[in-house]
């Protein structure tokens, strides 16, 4: 991608409205455009971080036998009057309105309700399970408070997982399936060690549920955590982990945490309220177990914003950076040099934002830290003479001068 091109233009600073870090870097660097508090557009440069972020997330919910759908925005009333949630004092979030004919609906908060009732029409036996399904949706949410940027959205992008079982056994061992694979996803968005699978309040039959909660001075929760026995209690039910799994609070630092995900089981419940059965080997009606997952996408992007960001801006880690090179253009023997360059990288599949732009080298460096893309390329007017190319890491900002051949072989190994 050619800057000259690129519709969307760096900011010397954010909107006056904008608190959260995240979101005043992501609009600065012109990744998302602020709608209204808690709605955000994601623009060019945005969708490729999310996109970056869904694939793994994708890929490992694959790796973990489950199938990829897309649910509806618009929800039925009746469905959730089953189970007793469109009642606004249970649920205090939802976005309700009406058809044209005055039939009362709903913007999706959740999808729990409609996946147990989309399922009555594909399972009615034993051998139809275990199932497991994903999507990528966004969720509406009325919330009281957004002023975490994208980290809290009343419009936002949620991964939700819901997985259906004839025993309790089989949930169980597919719920520590899914543990490993969120491990794996947060390693793979670089803050698996920064991320502790947490006890929190809910799970329909064990005392807990789990959260995914990752350091982070911007986020909203806070846990209990012992490094060393690494174990993480969300502060709401400390008191419940004192008396059921006996920790010592004393024992236990309390830390700042955004809470990217979560993993929770509803045991039959919903299925009895919503009428979805199967039938066993002996023909007998049965009740089937439920496990829900979700991970917060947008959140996980502010999450790392605000994580890995310093004060000339983002510093993308390179499983979802944008681009993974920006090369700047300096002078006319540099931007012929550089024309080349750009072509030669593309063709070799290496993702390139290209400065060509007839600007300041001092403008064209800010906006390349600004958009925190993992290498820039500088090609000069000076460099081409001696044949050379500056290559310069964002993240430690560590400089080397490289023959064309060896920038190429590094560019490569990436
Ligand atoms: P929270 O406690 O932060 O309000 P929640 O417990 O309501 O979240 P779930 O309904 O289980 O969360 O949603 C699954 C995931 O979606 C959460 O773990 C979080 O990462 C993300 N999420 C929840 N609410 C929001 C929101 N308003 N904006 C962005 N992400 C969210
Ligand atoms: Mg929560």
């Amino acid at each position: 991608m050619r800057v000259s091109k690129l519709f969307t233009k760096t900011l010397k600073n954010a909107p006056a409205d904008e608190v959260a870090k995240n979101a005043q870097l992501l609009i600065r660097a012109g990744f998302v455009y602020k709608e209204m508090a808690g709605a955000y557009a994601y623009l060019p440069l945005g969708i490729r971080v999310l996109e970056k972020i869904k694939q793994i997330v994708r890929e490992e919910m694959n790796a973990i036998d489950s199938n990829e759908l897309i649910m509806t925005t618009l929800q039925r009333k009746e469905i959730w009057e089953k189970t007793g949630r469109w009642d606004n004092s249970v649920v205090d979030i939802w976005f309700k309105t009406h058809l044209q004919d005055n039939t009362e609906i709903a913007l999706a908060w959740s999808h729990e309700e409609p996946i147990v009732e989309m399922m009555k029409q594909y399972v009615s036996s034993y051998k139809d399970l275990p199932i497991s399904v994903y999507q990528f949706q966004n969720k509406m949410r009325n919330e009281l408070r957004a002023k975490s940027g994208i980290m809290r959205g009343r419009e936002f992008i949620m991964k939700d997982m819901y997985s259906f079982h004839t025993t309790k056994e089989d949930l169980d061992a597919y719920y520590e399936r899914a543990i490993k694979a969120y491990k794996r996803v947060y390693d793979r968005l670089g803050v698996g060690d920064e991320t502790y699978v947490t006890f929190a309040s809910g799970g329909a039959f064990t005392k807990f549920s789990h959260e995914f909660q990752t350091i982070c001075d911007a986020g909203e929760d806070m846990i209990y955590l012992h490094r060393g026995k690494n174990i993480a209690v969300n502060e709401e039910v400390i008191d419940d982990a004192v008396k059921e799994l006996g920790i010592v609070k004393d024992e236990f630092e309390k830390v700042k945490t955004a809470e990217s995900g979560n993993i929770f089981n509803f045991g039959t419940q919903k299925t009895d309220e919503l009428g979805l059965y199967y039938t066993d080997k002996d023909g007998k009606k049965q009740s089937l177990w439920i496990g829900s997952y979700g991970v917060g996408i947008t959140r996980m992007m502010g999450v790392i914003a605000e994580k890995m960001s310093d004060d000339k801006g983002l510093v993308w880690p390179v499983n979802i950076a944008p681009y993974m090179v920006y090369l700047v253009s300096i002078g006319e023997k540099g931007s012929a040099e550089a024309d080349k360059l750009y072509e030669e990288l593309t063709g070799m599949g290496i993702e390139v934002l290209y400065d060509d732009r007839d600007e300041r080298p001092g403008a064209k460096f800010a906006d390349a830290e600004l958009l925190g893309i993992p290498y820039r390329v500088t090609v000069s007017d000076r460099l081409v003479e001696s044949g050379e190319f500056e290559l310069v890491q964002r993240v430690d900002s560590a400089q080397e001068t490289l023959t064309h051949q060896a920038l190429v072989a590094r560019l490569k190994q990436l």
